[in-house]
């Protein structure tokens, strides 16, 4: 997809991998919708934003994604503003393992509908114009975690969910493309979740572990993911793959057996 002049919708727009996402998705010439919690976050980050692009190349929408009419209501107001929808990032998450019920609320529920609400606009069937989803999951998604069972599950559970949806759009032609990312550790206000007791529970003890992970393993700077998310939507070839980036091998693929894959 040639992403000049496209729709795109990010959640968790605010700091972190949304944000640097969102900064290249404008480089590459789209208009993004900034969806976010955070009211001051997100606020803020339109404003540095509109600095270098412009105002009229967001829309900063506070909304809870967890909340299904907010989140309903986030995709009704980018129709209205921007007219349509290209891409739709679904990147909002959370590190709690004290309070777990809510890492597989935002990690994987609002995930699961998010997916359902961009299809439903997005899908040549419905008559949308095609599209690109992509949801973010982790390189937990696809190995144990020790000391963040519920945070794996949860990823585990996105990487799953956008196989097969990604595989289903192919066998009914719905003209959108889902994938999902899969980061190692990366630079960002997530991180710090892991050195705090309301976020880890009875894994706290286990903070000097992970952080000895994260010395051994390195951390990524956000960029490397932006630029990952920029190669699976500008490239038509992708669907259902399962991007992976590390320190040690930058940007690669999970491999599966051809009997697994889902063609475009
Ligand atoms: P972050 O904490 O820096 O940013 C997450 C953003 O999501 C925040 O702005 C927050 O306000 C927003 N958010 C949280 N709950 C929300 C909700 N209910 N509704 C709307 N917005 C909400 O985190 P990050 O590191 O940038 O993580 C982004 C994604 O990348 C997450 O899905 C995370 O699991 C995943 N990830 C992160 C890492 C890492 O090491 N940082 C590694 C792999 C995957």
């Amino acid at each position: 997809m040639y992403l000049n002049g496209k729709v795109a919708f990010v959640t968790g727009a605010a700091q972190g991998i949304g944000r640097a996402m969102v900064e290249e998705l404008l480089h590459k010439g789209a208009a993004v919708i900034l969806v976010d919690l955070n009211r001051i976050a997100g606020e803020q980050c339109k404003a540095s934003l509109d600095e270098e692009f412009g105002s009229h190349r967001t829309l900063f929408i506070q909304c809870d994604v967890t909340d299904e009419k907010q989140l309903k209501a986030a995709f009704q107001k980018t129709m209205e503003h921007f007219g349509n929808l290209d891409i739709l990032v679904n990147n909002a998450g959370v590190n709690n393992e004290k309070d777990w019920e809510k890492t597989i609320e935002v990690n994987l529920i609002s995930v699961i509908r998010g997916t359902y609400i961009g299809l439903e606009l997005m899908n040549v069937k419905n008559g949308g114009r095609g599209g690109v989803i992509i949801n973010i999951s982790s390189l937990a998604g696809l190995t144990p975690a020790a000391y963040q069972p519920v945070y794996c599950a949860s990823k585990h559970g996105v990487i799953g969910f956008t196989r097969s949806i990604a595989a289903l759009a192919s066998i009914g032609n719905y003209g959108v493309r889902i994938n999902t990312v899969c980061p190692a550790f990366v630079d960002t206000p997530l991180l710090e979740s892991i050195e705090k007791e309301e976020n880890m529970g009875e894994f706290y003890k286990y903070k000097d572990n992970i952080k000895d992970m994260m010395k051994s393993f390195g951390v990524l700077d956000p960029s490397l993911i932006a630029k990952g998310l920029i190669d699976l939507i500008e490239d038509d070839s992708f669907n259902g793959a399962v991007m992976k980036i590390t320190t040690s091998r930058g940007i690669h693929f999970e491999e599966y057996a051809a009997h697994q894959k889902t063609k475009v």
